[in-house]
């Protein structure tokens, strides 16, 4: 038997909610195919004077409710799979969230620590341009995700805006502030999950998350400032952290702050001073809520029932594999799914959007009342759902979402 590929796993888990929604076979087929799919190879000078050709890439899946919108990541494990799975995703993501846009995702096969700043700025400026044919401020709008971020985003306004002869804020987000960003938008992601979280724990624990403990894998943007704020904020007790250097535990709790400045000035949690154990020894900690905060396939069928957390909020996309989920499912473990855990981030890119076209910029105060106000009516709605048709989160999420791109496909009708 060959292996599920990403995207035939996330289908599975779609159609699972299409039965239950007893969806049609055409609006089935609609919604599960991609309305475009872009993959470019292009060169780029290196600074020794040698050319190197990348692959790049750059889907969007559904543009039924407003402009194709979602990440670029920067990996050496980019592929075709995983931008089709991710831009599915961001269609989901962005109709739980109630943002008026459909799905994209973009990509480029590459190791960006390898690279010096000039060869990154040349292999971004070389990739947005040669995307352009399919982005725009009403077409599709990048924004970041893994390994890129506003200095990035910066290089790609530039690029599109040279061309275009005048700047265009519209056309990425996760901008840096003096370029038109966002107050709030760098935590955004974090924000997100932390609201969730504590929804999570309100509704699946009874009581909130204070004095809670918690162990997050990842300690990128997502997973940092979740840590933050479930501390600082939430009152959580986050007993392990980690990162591509391994895991970092304190059964005491580890001050959140002192972590992020710790990875702010070393890069890494290399050295951090906790007790050291393994990232798979982190996801089997007996911990109230675990978080998987890096990448895709962290949870499959190998840790599955090792598995002791009574709550998952999913932070990364795609952290856990359908099989899995079944797994975890019937130990009675309870799954904040990515699409709606994570939505935080493309919420306040949607609020950053809206602030660019304006050209007037928000409080930081308006934008996290905005953000925890979209996020609780996220849940909320999920909530329902999951209890009017007695299924998993996951599985409820997926009927919110499909429920407003299938009414707002039908009420367009299919041209011509
Ligand atoms: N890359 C983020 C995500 O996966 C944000 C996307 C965006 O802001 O457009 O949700």
């Amino acid at each position: 038997m060959t292996k599920e590929s990403l995207f035939e796993g996330a289908l599975r888990q779609f159609n699972k909610a299409a039965d239950l929604m007893k969806l049609d076979s055409g609006m089935r087929e609609v919604l599960s195919t991609h309305k475009r799919e872009l993959t470019i190879h292009f060169p780029v000078k290196m600074d020794d004077g040698s050319v190197r050709v990348f692959t790049g890439y750059r889907f969007q899946h559904n543009i039924a409710r407003g402009p194709a919108k979602g990440g670029v990541r920067y990996h050496p494990n980019v592929n075709a799979d995983e931008i089709k799975t991710l831009s599915f995703l961001m269609t989901w993501k962005c109709a739980v969230a109630g943002v008026p846009y459909g799905g994209a995702k973009g990509g480029v096969k590459v190791d960006p620590a390898k690279l010096s700043e000039t060869e990154l700025e040349r292999l971004s400026r070389r990739y947005f341009s040669d995307i352009s044919i399919i982005i725009g401020p009403a077409e599709d709008i990048p924004a970041p995700d893994v390994n890129t971020n506003g200095r990035i985003m910066s290089w790609f306004l530039d690029t599109y805006s040279m061309n275009a002869g005048h700047s265009t804020l519209g056309i990425v987000t996760g901008k840096p502030l003096e370029l038109g960003g966002s107050l709030g938008r760098p935590e955004a992601t974090g924000r997100g999950v932390s609201i969730i979280a504590n929804e999570a724990s309100k509704y699946f624990l009874g009581d909130e998350l204070k004095g809670k403990t918690v162990a997050i894998q990842g300690f990128g943007n997502v997973g940092s400032y979740t840590a933050l704020i479930l501390d600082q904020e939430y009152g959580a007790k986050i007993v392990a952290i980690s990162d591509i250097t391994g895991g970092y535990y304190n059964p005491d709790g580890i001050n959140a702050k002192e972590a992020f400045d710790y990875v702010t000035i070393n890069k890494s949690l290399k050295g951090y001073n906790a007790q050291k154990i393994t990232n798979e020894e982190l996801l089997e900690l007996d911990v109230d809520v675990l978080i998987p905060a890096a990448l895709e396939r962290a949870i499959t069928v190998e840790n599955a029932d090792k598995i002791r957390a009574k709550v998952i909020v999913e932070a990364a996309n795609g952290p856990t594999t359908p099989e899995a989920d079944e797994i975890l499912n019937s130990k009675g473990i309870k799954i904040v799914p990515d699409f709606l855990s994570n939505a935080g981030g493309v919420t306040v890119s949607y609020f950053e959007w809206v602030q660019g076209l304006y050209s007037y910029f928000w409080d930081l105060d308006d934008v996290r009342k905005a953000l925890d106000k979209a996020m609780k009516n996220a849940f909320k709605d999920s909530v329902k759902m999951r209890e009017e048709h007695k299924t998993d989160m996951r599985t409820a999420s997926y009927m919110v979402a499909i429920n407003k791109v299938a009414t707002a496909t039908r009420l367009r009708g299919i041209f011509p």
